[in-house]
């Protein structure tokens, strides 16, 4: 009699997006002539970056040589791509990450799972509420958590609560913990990260021995300065953090599929009491598990640092962040509270008038055909909250605005 992996079994059912697809498109069925707009799921919605486009064509044309095939590559990456990240995303600000310590993926969210097969099942665990929902569910897919519990939370998780009354700074627990999820853009909130905040992170990993997991898939997205890009510019990170980056969101790579993780030579994590260097492991388990990305997909993500490439890449954020813009500023003006918006492609709006997260969710659905997602779906502190994505077209964008002054 085969036995399935139980834990799958404690994953909450009503999970998020499918429960909005049903309320949609139960509405829809209702409605069959209203005019949806769906500012909800975070995924991209303009074209691919000409400069991505036409280098794929030519590695494509390159695959149909002799000289040029390529079969399978190396599975950390080609070395040309971990170089150009190296010196454009981390030399340029200061940072010391080398080229070997990058690993080429096929995404963030399949790294940052993927991860826990290198680390101990008993370490205590810190993410956010609320949080991106692979980090949680992943641990409880492994077995690193028990039951949900009525809020919806996990035990044996430890969770950090980030809203408007402690302006959305992921405190560091009473509790001590070994690994810690952080994503700064955050998602769902839009709120960021200052060097100080992060400083009190390293210390703590450091002080503790702990693991930061330092998602930075929204770096792009920053406007501000002063806001640090990488963990990488906090002195003492190297040793005690990994950083996971995504073509998917600067460069509209959802549907290509590319994405690096960064694991410092220096990072140490422990079996018992003694020092195991953990880029060995993840190149070990890449190697054994992971055929790395396309020879053509990592042509592609190289002319995203072309000149051409960054001036395209430049205005694709440009035209997503003046919709944040836009969403902010109405929103504010018809008189809700938003936060985020401005270093990051996503409004958080606390609800108004008490309503829950998902009445609200039905209210905007009804009263003005436009799709979101409830905070709750984050976390139990998401509660009273709403996301909207900046990810769609500037028409649908000021349309969804208008009529939501209008109510
Ligand atoms: C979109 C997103 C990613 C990117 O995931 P990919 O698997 O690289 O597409 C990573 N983290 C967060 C929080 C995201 O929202």
């Amino acid at each position: 009699m085969v036995q399935i992996n139980k834990n799958y079994l404690k994953l909450k059912a009503g999970y998020l997006f499918p429960e909005i697809a049903r309320r949609v498109k139960n509405f829809s069925d209702n409605n069959p002539d209203a005019n949806l707009i769906r500012l909800g799921i975070g995924d991209v919605t303009e074209p691919l970056p000409s400069a991505c486009r036409e280098a794929m064509k030519q590695a494509i044309d390159e695959m149909g040589t002799q000289e040029g095939f390529h079969g399978y590559g190396p599975e950390q990456g080609y070395q040309w791509l971990r170089q150009v990240i190296a010196k454009n995303d981390y030399e340029s600000r200061g940072c010391e990450v080398y080229p070997e310590e990058i690993f080429i993926s096929d995404g963030s969210k399949c790294d940052s799972s993927n991860i826990l097969d290198i680390l101990g099942l008993h370490n205590k665990i810190a993410v956010t509420d609320p949080v991106y929902p692979v980090y949680v569910d992943s641990n409880v897919m492994t077995g690193r958590t028990g039951q949900a519990e009525n809020q919806g939370r996990y035990e044996g998780l430890i969770y950090i609560p980030i809203t408007a009354e402690n302006d959305f700074k992921a405190e560091i627990p009473q509790k001590p913990v070994d690994l810690i999820y952080l994503c700064f853009p955050n998602n769902p909130t839009g709120a960021v990260a200052t060097k100080e905040e992060l400083n009190k992170w390293v210390q703590y990993a450091k002080e503790n021995k702990a693991l930061i997991l330092f998602d930075a898939a929204y770096e792009a997205f920053i406007q501000d300065d002063l806001i640090p890009h990488s963990i990488y510019e906090i002195p003492g990170a190297r040793d005690c953090a990994i950083e996971f980056r995504s073509f998917s969101k600067n460069a509209g790579f959802t549907g290509t599929r590319c994405a690096f993780t960064v694991i410092p030579k220096s990072l140490r994590g422990f079996s018992d009491a003694n020092e195991i260097d953990i880029w060995s492991l993840w190149s070990r388990r890449q190697s054994t598990k992971f055929n790395g990305v396309s020879y053509i997909v990592q042509r592609g993500a190289e002319a995203v640092y072309s000149n051409e490439g960054k001036k395209q890449i430049s205005n694709l954020v440009d035209f997503y962040m003046l919709n944040a813009e836009i969403i902010r500023s109405s929103l504010s003006d018809a008189g809700f509270e938003v936060f985020g918006a401005v270093n990051a492609p996503y409004a958080w709006i606390k609800t108004p008038d008490n309503m829950d997260s998902w009445e609200f969710f039905d209210f905007l659905l009804n009263k003005a055909n436009v799709v979101g997602t409830p905070g709750s779906g984050f976390g139990s502190s998401g509660e009273g909250y709403f996301r909207l994505s900046a990810f769609n077209s500037r028409q649908n964008v000021q349309l969804a605005m208008e009529r939501i002054a209008k109510i």
